[in-house]
């Protein structure tokens, strides 16, 4: 072949490939996700937004990427129980965020919580099925968004749990059927134009499904379960990121569009890489953002909060070994906040081991030391013959001075100490009727206890109304309901009732 010839050749192949070209495009879109991450700072080395901040810095490097947050992050955590979770939205804001959809955490602190903290955010809310009492779009939320790269049109839509009322506090907020709201969101973008459908969601496993099933988005990206799992079924992403950003989910889109006769064509794969957050080196701006933080919170641990004007005995033997007035405080607090009938706690969780005299005035850091294990309040659905044999468990070992020995608020006990394990409790009354062992009761509880914890095996059983994923710190609780209080007087008055 002649020299001329092959160079003919090759401006013909060259011709060819930049027609090609012309016509179809690549592009590679990077979504690293987040969700339920309510504490800012890493633990262990692993976690946090600084960690976060640095895998998304490292994506965004690399091309367009959307960091997508899909709820569960204003609450709960020691600060936000001091500052109503201002300084997550801040940090965020300052991470920027694409796409983020409210979970039910985000309204622990109430609707209008709510309302200040999205106000505050700098970064595209969604939500579309939660609606105002009237009916209208939450103010400073969005219904969609709709980004274009590089010819390409990434439609997002939010869902947000419809539990939320059941599990938190969100007022007259409306919650729609997930379901329905995405089917009719996909359609609608869809036939807009939409190349891309994303649901970025804060919902159960078996919605996250059911969405998949129905192929109401291309990319699913959930909360809610604190699940680390990435799936593809060849026509549906969904993702979720586990908790707290110790492990986080990037996906990587190859989007290829084709425009042939007119008519576009997107074809697209998915590539998934987990990344553990330990591996990385945290953000140095993020990471300063959060010690200043960090360094706000134990100013604000010394805070204080009101004044006991009688004696609290935290001392080990007596909150494993009778009732105490510190463990009827602790168990009035979560009982008030959760709303049930009764109330149990572990003596083994109340940690701090001294005596407060009289008139002494308690901080915040207080309550932290004598609650340190981040503990929360679960509130189950209990039968009568359920809270006698979790009261049984409760004063088996009460000659051993075992952690389990039960600190009770709308109940009194009659036992008898020096029986066998098992036959201790005489007598149960929940408020002034004597306990009917078929009846229904609400309980608040630990979610230590909750989960079998300390020999409370029976708990497992029972139904869970707020289970642990959606509760809040017993600590915070106890803050809250001594800061309204401004004075307590909580004394030893006949809970737990000896033999003579
Ligand atoms: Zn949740």
């Amino acid at each position: 072949m002649s020299a001329r010839i092959r160079l003919r050749l090759s401006v013909l192949a060259l011709a060819s490939l930049l027609s090609t070209a012309a016509l179809a495009e690549t592009v590679t879109l990077r979504f690293v996700q987040t969700n339920d991450i309510d504490r800012m700072q890493e633990e262990k080395g692993r976690g946090g937004f600084a960690r976060l901040a640095a895998v998304i810095g490292a994506e965004r490097a690399e091309g367009p990427t959307f960091f997508v947050h899909s709820g569960d992050t204003l609450s709960p955590s020691l600060l936000s129980g001091i500052d109503k979770g201002a300084h997550i939205i801040d940090i965020l804001n300052q991470m920027g965020v694409d796409a983020m959809t409210p979970g039910n955490h985000e309204f622990d602190f109430g609707k209008d919580n709510f309302h200040d903290r999205i106000a505050e955010a700098k970064f595209p809310v969604l939500t579309s099925n939660m609606r105002e009492a009237d009916g209208s779009q939450p103010p400073g939320t969005l219904d969609e968004r709709i980004v274009d790269v590089d010819g390409i049109k990434i439609a997002f839509y939010g869902l947000t749990t419809e539990d939320t009322p059941i599990v938190s506090s969100p007022g007259d907020m409306v919650f729609k059927s997930s379901i329905e709201t995405a089917k009719a969101k996909a359609k609608a973008l869809r036939e807009a134009g939409a190349d891309l459908v994303v649901a970025v969601v804060h919902t159960p496993l078996p919605v996250d499904i059911a969405l998949v099933r129905a192929h109401a988005a291309d990319l699913v990206f959930s909360g809610h379960d604190e699940h680390l799992m990435t799936f593809y079924d060849g026509k549906t992403v969904l993702t979720e990121s586990g908790s707290q950003a110790d492990d986080i989910v990037v996906t990587r889109v190859t989007v290829d569009k084709e425009v042939k006769d007119g008519k576009t064509r997107v074809t697209w794969r998915p590539a998934f890489d987990i990344v553990d957050s330990a591996t990385v080196t945290p953000d140095p701006k993020i990471a300063a953002v959060v010690k200043a933080y960090q360094d706000k919170l134990d100013a604000a641990l010394k805070v204080d909060i009101g004044t006991t004007t009688t004696p609290l005995d935290s001392r080990r033997a007596t909150v494993r070994g009778e009732e105490a007035a510190i463990g009827d405080l602790f168990a009035d607090a979560m009982r008030a906040a959760v709303g049930a009938d009764v109330a149990i706690t572990n003596g083994g969780g109340i940690r701090a081991d001294r005596e407060y005299p009289a008139g002494t005035v308690l901080t915040r850091a207080d309550i932290f030391a004598e609650l340190p294990f981040g503990n929360k309040t679960v509130k189950l659905s209990v039968t009568g013959e359920q809270l006698r044999a979790a009261l049984v468990n409760g004063f088996s070992q009460a000659d051993q001075g075992a952690g389990r020995f039960p600190q009770v608020s709308g109940l009194t006990v009659d036992v008898d100490l020096a029986k066998p394990p098992r036959e201790r409790v005489l007598a149960v009354k929940v408020g002034d009727k004597p306990l009917d062992l078929s009846a229904t009761y609400t309980l608040a509880t630990n979610d230590f206890m909750a989960n079998g914890g300390d020999g409370y095996a029976v708990l497992r059983e029972a139904g869970q109304l707020i289970g642990p994923i959606d509760a809040q710190l017993m600590a915070s609780q106890v803050i809250d309901y001594i800061t309204a209080k401004k004075t307590i007087a909580p004394t030893v008055e006949g809970r737990i009732r000896p033999a003579p």
